[in-house]
């Protein structure tokens, strides 16, 4: 049995900035997946935002850490190999009585200390946007926001995490613990054990289940679906910056966000559902959100549309829920962590670092801790000369496996050799598979390849893990 510092489970973008963050003591740390690859939960499916922080009252504990956060994205990303650009962001108002919600956001925005947040008149915002709709009447700009991959900026934190000493165990569904002796045993349904001094509960969805298992605080998490339309690069309505309506009291409203991949996704919507694990699209709702987006930005048209797909979001309390348990010892809840939770994590991180020295944890520094993962050349931001150099090391550069995307062999290969063996974890990590095709010239290529190169026979390649084979045999 392998004996940690800390274990860390669930490995969402909320367990990686912590694991990364940890990595830099002298302490040793576990994280612990349920799901074949790291960012498979809700990291996977959300809205890319890195937000404007006007959106959240500064008494709450996510506002704060999503300005503190969004701050420290400039120097992950100098750091780190993941897709970001602050492209800023806008409120349009499409009436004069949203106007006065917009005001209340800009006051909120400027309390918060939102660098160069503006309130804009209908002059102003179209000039910042000009595909909006000539109805919209004014509405409000905050130029440090922005967009990212956020699968990508899991892969890359949980690169440089192991890179300085983390264990990763993925396939690894925490299913039982003890507390004896000052450190917890932990198992994971098939049986395996680590043992640990500190436990995190960075469980997404399942947060409830695993605070329940280590005998921590009673709590219902109730998964939240968000839809959304996902659209072609060639869509002529790609706004330059992050397109958002009027807020309600419930929700941020559904949005136009232009990715940093260069497609735009419209949505999400908000709406309770029971199943934690249903992640169903319904014709209702992608006309709703169709109409919500033309609204802002008439030239959105569905003949750009090139699939639909649904995010949950673990909602608990209006707040996130991150402190130590009353109940369980050595037990840190981080739950509850929706929206904002993707700009917030690199705070969440330094935040549940801080929570585990004040109940104990001695942290001394790693003098070679190193903050640097290599930088990775994708083939579809070279030149043809660059290209044709690495060519001509390598033959697999010219082989364009995923065409709508152009990723080459070379870069599933390098998906494959770091670990993302599943047809998702190499989506995720190279964008095969994420073009206007969806994966209809390239999957069988990639199966053929993970099979070559990870040596796994055809009945042991899925989409994302066990239950999800691809290939059946003909009977
Ligand atoms: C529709 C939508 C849009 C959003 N848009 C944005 C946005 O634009 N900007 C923003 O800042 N935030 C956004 N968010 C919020 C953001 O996505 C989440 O706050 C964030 O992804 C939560 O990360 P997490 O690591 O806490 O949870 P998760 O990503 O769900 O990770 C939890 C992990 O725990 C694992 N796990 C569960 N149970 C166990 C177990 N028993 N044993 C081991 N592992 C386990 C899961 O497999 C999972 O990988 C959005 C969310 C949604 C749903």
């Amino acid at each position: 049995m392998d004996n940690y510092d800390v274990a860390i489970i669930g490995c969402g973008v909320s367990g990686a900035n912590i694991a990364r963050r940890l990595s830099a003591y002298q302490i040793k740390t576990a994280v612990l997946e349920k799901a074949a690859d790291v960012s498979f939960g809700t990291s996977k499916a959300n809205s890319g935002i890195i937000h404007g922080g006007f959106h959240h009252n500064k008494k709450y504990l996510k506002a704060r850490l999503e300005m503190q956060g969004s701050l420290m994205f400039d120097q992950l990303h100098r750091e780190l190999d993941f897709p970001f650009r602050r492209c800023g962001i806008v409120v349009a108002a499409l009436h004069d009585d949203e106007m006065e919600s917009v005001e209340h956001l800009y006051r909120q925005g400027v309390e918060n200390g939102v660098i160069g947040i503006e309130l804009c008149s209908r002059e102003r915002i179209l000039e910042l946007e000009p595909k909006l709709s000539r109805d919209t009447v004014g509405g409000l700009y905050a130029p440090g926001g922005g967009i990212i991959e956020p699968y990508r900026f899991v892969f890359a934190l949980v690169e440089s995490a192991v890179k300085n000493g983390v264990k990763l165990y993925t396939d690894f569904k925490v299913t039982a613990a003890q507390y004896d002796a000052e450190k917890w045993t932990i198992e994971a349904d098939d049986g395996r054990k680590i043992t640990a001094r500190y436990a995190v509960n960075s469980a997404g969805l399942f947060a409830d289940e695993v605070s329940r298992v280590f005998g921590g605080e009673e709590f219902t998490i109730k998964p939240r679906k968000g839809e959304y339309f996902l659209m072609d690069k060639q869509t002529k309505a790609r706004p330059g910056r992050v397109v958002f309506p009027v807020p309600t009291s419930v929700s941020k409203g559904m949005l136009v966000i232009p990715t940093v991949e260069g497609t735009v996704l419209v949505g999400p919507t908000a709406d309770t559902v029971e199943d934690k694990n249903d992640y169903s699209t319904t014709a209702v709702h992608l006309e709703k959100i169709l109409d919500s987006g033309k609204a802002m930005i008439p030239s959105l048209s569905q003949n750009d549309v090139i699939t639909n797909f649904a995010g949950l979001r673990p909602a608990l309390e209006e707040d996130f829920y991150i402190e130590p348990s009353k109940k369980a010892p050595a037990f840190i809840q981080v739950a509850g962590i929706q929206s904002p939770g993707l700009t917030a994590s690199p705070a969440v991180g330094e935040y549940v670092k801080d929570l585990l020295k004040s109940i104990g944890l001695s942290l001394t520094e790693k003098s070679d801790w190193d903050p640097l993962v290599e930088e990775r050349p994708r083939s579809r931001e070279l030149s043809p000369f660059d290209l044709d150099k690495l060519i001509a090391k390598d033959p697999a550069w010219g082989n364009m496996v995923c065409r709508c995307e152009n990723v080459s062999e070379a870069e599933i290969i390098q998906a494959i050799k770091l670990g993302h063996t599943t047809l998702d974890g190499i989506k995720y990590f190279t964008r095969a598979q994420m073009g206007r095709c969806q994966g209809g010239f390239c999957t069988y290529k990639i199966i053929k390849i993970i099979m070559r190169e990870a040596g796994l026979s055809w009945d042991a390649i899925t989409k994302h893990g066990s239950s999800s084979r691809i290939l059946e045999a003909q009977l």
